[in-house]
């Protein structure tokens, strides 16, 4: 399910415009707006969730789909060096769009390590 008013579920419908790394039935990934690394993506599920929080067993498969996705967008984009996955998660966690979303930061160092 989606939610109305959620900016990643817009991002997801296509109804607001990103620049899309990859997309399938279930997850779709784009450029961060305002890029921590030289490469910044975000993997997100298509299906809404507020957080990491209110995901469990049931989303095993979905988040290892994510997880799994990382390495070859990372590489894909030239973080041939390796890179980070970070998911903020709530207010205390420093989340601020609260869709789970899977940061992937990469690209030659420095940049600021979270
Ligand atoms: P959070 O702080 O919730 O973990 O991360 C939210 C991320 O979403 C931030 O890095 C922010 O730059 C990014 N972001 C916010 N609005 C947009 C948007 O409209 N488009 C894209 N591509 N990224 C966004
Ligand atoms: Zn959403």
């Amino acid at each position: 399910m989606q939610k109305e008013d959620c900016l990643f579920c817009k991002i997801a419908r296509g109804e607001i415009p990103s620049q899309k790394v990859y997309e399938d039935d279930e997850v779709i990934a784009f450029k961060d707006i305002h890029p921590a690394a030289p490469v910044h993506l975000l993997i997100i599920p298509k299906q809404h969730y507020d957080s990491l929080a209110v995901m469990g067993k049931a989303e095993e498969p979905l988040l290892g789909k994510m997880l799994a996705l990382a390495p070859v967008l990372a590489k894909e984009a030239g973080a041939n060096n390796g890179f980070r996955v970070v998911i903020n998660t709530g207010h205390d966690g420093g989340q601020e769009v609260n869709h789970i979303h899977v940061h992937v930061l990469g690209g030659p160092r420095p940049w600021t390590k979270l």
